[in-house]
């Protein structure tokens, strides 16, 4: 069975409701990613950044998954795929696909401030400030913030080397590692790329870039894939 890894970005569940970072000026919901997304930021006011990921977790839960996360779960009748995600949201487990690397962590779940390794199930939107996990440290969502280190990413380049197709989808390719997966991939396979605003990689070799949206160019490309017709 051919091997296609699907690094997917923001993009991918804008079409769900959930807003990317770029193409809002950089801000995250309206929020300044520095004051809600940091190490730091969990110092000055953990309280700020545990309703920030409540509030994300809330509109993750009430989204749905689109018919791009659809049609990559379909892949998987002919191919062995795995996705690689940069986001926080679970839209691909609920769409159906089975193998899927969390680059980012996921908002479903949360993580000891001691220890993150230690990562829990979420009942519910809300995780509570006085939530504590076994080591009786304070419990927060178990996502990466920029500056701490992303565990994922040596099990994700080795996933990216072995690909025989590569897709990306919705990603500006702004933020790293994540962003550098792209030159594990053996420079003969073929790397498709759906984004309305195909980001600048122009430097890889055997790019596909189909600039349309998510909902539209991943269907097209899964059902030329599954079927041997071109889009
Ligand atoms: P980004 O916001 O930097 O870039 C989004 C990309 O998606 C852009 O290239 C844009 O042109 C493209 N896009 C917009 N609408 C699209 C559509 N309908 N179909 C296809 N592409 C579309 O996103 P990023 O590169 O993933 O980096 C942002 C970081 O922010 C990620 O690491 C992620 O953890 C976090 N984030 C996650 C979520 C989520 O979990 N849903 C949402 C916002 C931000």
């Amino acid at each position: 069975m051919k091997k296609i890894v699907v690094l997917t970005g923001a993009g991918i569940s804008a079409e769900s409701g959930l807003k990317t970072f770029r193409d809002s000026d950089g801000l995250w919901e309206g929020y300044d990613v520095q004051k809600v997304a940091t190490p730091e930021a969990w110092q000055q006011n953990p309280q700020l950044v545990q309703d920030f990921y409540n509030m994300r977790r809330r509109d993750a839960l009430a989204a749905k998954p689109n018919a791009a996360h659809y049609a990559l779960a379909e892949l998987e009748q002919q191919y062995n795929v795995t996705i690689i995600t940069q986001n926080i949201d679970d839209l691909h487990e609920r769409a159906g696909s089975t193998n899927v690397m969390h680059l980012h962590g996921v908002i479903t779940r949360s993580q000891s401030s001691l220890n993150p390794a230690l990562t829990y199930p979420i009942e519910g939107w809300e995780l509570k400030m006085e939530a504590m996990c076994e080591l009786g440290s304070q419990l927060r969502a178990h996502v990466v913030w920029f500056g701490e280190d992303v565990p994922m990413i040596i099990p994700a380049a080795r996933e990216c080397q072995q690909a025989d197709l590569f897709i990306l989808v919705g990603s500006s390719l702004a933020v790293y590692p994540a962003a550098g997966l792209v030159n594990y991939v053996h420079y003969n396979v073929p790397k498709y790329i759906i984004d309305p605003k195909i980001p600048d990689i122009n430097r890889i070799k055997n790019l596909i870039k189909i600039a349309d949206k998510a909902s539209v160019g991943v269907p097209a490309l899964v059902r030329q894939l599954l079927t041997g017709v071109p889009r």
